[in-house]
């Protein structure tokens, strides 16, 4: 048995609990996992690497108790298709506690063999690192990212004068994520709350006082992490350095929708997934929502990959009565692996009846939670034909749409 094979279930678990005391925060923002750091939050940087890489099975935050708002808030950009990541749980007084209390949530669960626990102070956290720390933990020990320190290092006297100089040999600076065998973290963690101690700064430390062996990794030095203003603004020329390189090698695709469905008797139409009582349904061989079927053909259509019948033939009889999320989901699942992201979507539904502006909002709140989009990346717009042509006179249903989506460069 080897860690870090697929055949083993990885877990992250994410340490968000903290108030960032040593840096000045400004307006609504508690502390420093929730500043922005570009589009998104320092915290969803490092969360959003643990959620796509694919060997990480499930992802665990926690967070200051105050804190599930300002959480729940700034979370929306992240997507999550395959949803590993768990409802967040609350953290404790110290780092440790927050910590013991993310590992025992993990194991009251599905119990992972492999836990990564990681600052979310830290944001530039690679898929690269993460391969790095599973190929190296062992059923028998940890790993953990580390630095080898090169400045020369002064013990200074309380005047702020030299008292000693300290030998840099062997010294580390420690990163995170830290990766360990799961029982025997929870097991060094136990001991080390039985033994009163509730100051340990990192895991590997715990790890040490149980005698649980850490092996080093070489580390990282974009892994620093954000405690103060300066580190914040290091993290956002950082960001804009990785952005300009990223923008040379992504490119925009915008894909196309259209679709049409026949009323018949019935009491309810679907439409971009929710239920909107009627006199009449929609005919067709899933569940007819025609503004899903236009986007997810649109989605396809700016990856260049078939459309809806090509992946969900209509011949196919398990797709009779289909929910059309599914058809969705697919398709930003195929973004998903192309490295892509959507980055807007724009449905237009065309009818006479029923009226779409009463249930809007809630198309654009299911298409949130679909796509893992922010609302103001989601349109959904409708109009009538002012009575002409086949949705004017009652027949039916149409939609169109449009996909924007960033892909990585063929
Ligand atoms: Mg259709």
């Amino acid at each position: 048995m080897t860690i870090g094979s697929s055949n083993l279930r990885h877990a992250a678990l994410i340490v968000a609990a903290g108030r960032g005391s040593r840096m000045d925060v400004s307006g609504d923002v508690p502390a420093k996992q929730y500043q922005l750091l570009g589009q998104r939050t320092v915290l969803e940087h490092s969360l959003e690497t643990c959620l796509s890489h694919p060997l990480v099975a499930t992802v665990q935050v926690v967070i200051h108790p105050e804190d599930h708002d300002v959480y729940a808030e700034t979370l929306r950009a992240v997507p999550d298709p395959n949803g590993k990541l768990r409802k967040p749980i609350d953290g404790g007084a110290t780092r440790q506690i927050s910590t013991l209390n993310g590992l025992q949530a993990l194991a009251a669960m599905d119990v992972p063999d492999t836990v990564l626990i990681h600052d979310a102070a830290r944001p530039f956290l690679a898929h690269a690192m993460i391969d790095a720390l599973l190929s190296n933990v062992k059923p028998d020990s940890g790993a953990l990212p580390a630095l080898l320190v090169v400045d020369t290092l002064k013990r200074g006297t309380v005047e702020n004068r030299v008292e000693s100089t300290v030998s840099r040999d062997g010294l580390w600076r420690a990163q995170t994520p830290q990766a360990f065998p799961f029982e025997a973290i929870v097991a060094a963690h136990m001991h080390a709350a039985e033994s009163g101690r509730v100051d340990f700064t990192d895991d590997a430390s715990i790890a040490e006082a149980a005698g649980l062996p850490v092996a080093l990794v070489p580390g990282d030095e974009a892994l620093r992490k954000i405690t103060t203003k300066d580190d914040l603004f290091w993290a956002r020329a950082h960001l804009n350095q990785k952005g300009d390189m990223a923008m040379s090698t992504l490119e925009t695709r915008v894909g196309q929708g259209f679709d049409v469905h026949a009323f018949t008797e019935g009491s309810a139409v679907t439409l971009c997934g929710v239920t909107i009582p009627f006199d009449k349904s929609l005919a067709g061989h899933s569940d007819a929502d025609v503004g899903l079927h236009a986007l997810t053909d649109a989605i396809l259509g700016g990856l260049g990959d078939g459309d809806i019948g090509t992946h969900f033939p209509p011949s196919d009889p398990q797709w009779k009565g289909a929910d059309s999320v599914v058809f969705l989901e697919d398709a930003a699942q195929r973004v998903v692996a192309r490295g892509g992201q959507i980055r807007h979507v724009d449905v237009t539904l065309i009818c006479e009846e029923p009226k779409i502006g009463p249930h809007r909002a809630a198309m654009t709140e299911r298409l949130v939670s679909l796509l893992g989009l922010a609302p103001d990346r989601i349109s959904v717009k409708a109009t009538t034909t002012e009575r002409l042509g086949f949705p004017g006179r009652g027949e039916g249903i149409a939609a169109l749409a449009m996909a924007t989506l960033a892909l990585p460069a063929s």
